[in-house]
This record gives C-alpha cells, structure tokens and sequence, in this order.
C-alpha cells in the first residue's frame, strides 16, 4: 500500500489515482494525514484500499504532494551510516550510532523547492532512505522493529557543511534544518510492498549527474538496529521520522566539490517508494 499527504489530506494511492481517506471512509478516519502514520489504521486503510476501483478515482498532481508526515514530533538523523560514506570521510567505523536531530520546520515536498539562503555557498546533498515510526515505541528488540514501521520514504537530508563544521564547535542540528532543507516523499510505502526491506536501493542525481548509488543492506546500523538504539534513549512515536544515513558520494567529497545552486534540480529515488525532485531556488 502507498499512502500520501496530497495537498494536505491523508490520501491513498492507488496507480496514479487517489483515494482521499476521509471521503472513502465516510469521515470514520479524518483528513488529518496523521492517520496514515498510526499502524492501527492500516487494517482500515487496506480494506477502504480494496474496495476502490482505481478507474473510478481522480488523477492527481505530483506537485500537490506534500511531506510525508509534516508535522513529525521527531526527526532523527544519523552520521556516517553507510561504510563508503565513513570511508571517504577518513573516519572509523563508528560502533555506536552518531545521532542528530533535524527540526520539522525543515520538512518540504518532494517537488517543493530547496532554497539556499543568501550568503551560503557550501550546501551539499544526502540521499536517504527514511522510514516513519508507526507505533510508540520504548526499548524494542531488533526483530520486532520492522513491524512497528509504518512506512518508508525517499529523503533528503540537505545540509550547510561551513555551518556544519563551523569553529570551535561541530554541530549537525541546526546546519541541516534551514527552511525546506528536509524534502520527504514522495509516497510512504507500506513494509509489506518491499521483498527485503534491508536491501533497498537509494539513488541521488544533481540534474544529469548520478552523485549516489547505495542499498541499506550496506548500512553500519541497519533499521532494525538503529531504531532499537534510538527506543533506548528517546520514545518513539507514530509519525517521527528516522532518516537512516547517506552513501558515498556527498558533494563535499567529490573532486572537483559539488554544492547546491540556484536553477539545478535535485532528485532522489527510493525503489519501491518514488522519485523526487527539488529545484534549488534562492
Ligand atoms: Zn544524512
């Protein structure tokens, strides 16, 4: 099942129609697309799903899509998650998640523009394959992470790299939480829709040019680990987003370096979730 936020309202996806949540279930769940994000809707979800005919509902346009889960109560990032990436960052291997946050305010579509402010000229790119907490979730078991899962989705974790490492301190929060840095989407596949949801591909173009190519099965921590970790410290709860980490191929590491400008376009791919596409603005 593909479940969206379409101008706002909880939405089913059905091919390229759209089920609106609340009309198919005669306001039994509201609009709000907070209902997506809760696994003990999906039962319902599934059956209003199975009763629709796909030639019976609207076409819909991608640009109305909005962030999966907008107003996340948490969104969770984590630093050099895939081998490569830690690799061409000349760190070791990390044995402990390096955790950070990214505010919600940061949240954008997934065909919204990412606007770099007036005076940044180091903005770099981070493909991601982010999954959204479906249930709460405290001190859970690896093996039972996956079917407390709501959903995965493409992401993109932009960020400011002078910020990021401005001196004397090192912080990640605010450099990757400017206005729009966060564009989520553009669908949030179900669990079930992936034959092994540890081995997704993830792939980032900036306009022709394939910047990265990773699979989650290359992960450090993959999913189940990493949100066992997080649900030891922090209570997860339906709708947080966990933004699972970058492969190789940030533009800050490329020769010649790669950051973000104004008239380029950034896509992102998730198989089995979708394709995004963020112009950069000013
Ligand atoms: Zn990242």
């Amino acid at each position: 099942m593909q479940l969206a936020n379409l101008g706002g309202r909880a939405t089913i996806v059905v091919g390229d129609r759209a089920l609106d949540v609340e009309k198919a279930s005669n306001g039994a769940l509201g609009p709000d697309p907070a209902v997506l994000y809760d696994l003990a809707n999906h039962a319902e979800l599934r059956r209003l799903a199975g009763a629709a005919t796909a030639a019976d509902l609207p076409a819909y346009d991608e640009k109305q899509l909005g962030p999966v889960s907008p107003r996340a109560g948490k969104i969770l990032g984590v630093a050099l998650n895939y081998r490569g990436h830690a690799e061409e960052s000349g760190m070791p291997i990390p044995e402990q998640p390096g955790i950070f946050a990214k505010f919600t305010s940061s949240l954008t579509g997934p065909y919204a523009p990412v606007v770099v402010p007036v005076g940044i000229d180091k903005v770099d790119f981070e493909a991601e394959v982010v999954v959204v907490i479906g249930r709460t979730l405290r001190a859970v078991e690896p093996a039972d992470v996956w079917q407390n899962i709501a959903g995965v989705a493409a992401g993109q974790d932009v960020t400011d790299r002078k910020e990021q490492w401005r001196k004397p301190l090192n912080q990640f929060t605010f450099a990757k939480s400017y206005d729009t840095f966060s564009p989520c989407g553009p669908l949030m596949s179900t669990v079930d829709e992936f034959d092994d949801p540890d081995d997704i591909e993830v792939v980032g173009w900036v306009d022709d040019l394939e910047v990265q190519r990773g699979r989650t099965s290359d992960l450090i921590f993959s999913v189940p680990e990493l949100v066992s970790w997080l649900s030891r410290y922090v209570t997860l709860e339906p709708g947080d987003l966990v933004f699972t980490g970058t492969p190789a191929g940030c533009g800050v590491r490329r020769t010649p370096r790669l950051y973000l400008e104004p008239g380029m376009t950034l896509t992102t791919q998730v198989a089995g979730v979708g394709t995004m596409r963020n112009p950069i603005s000013r």
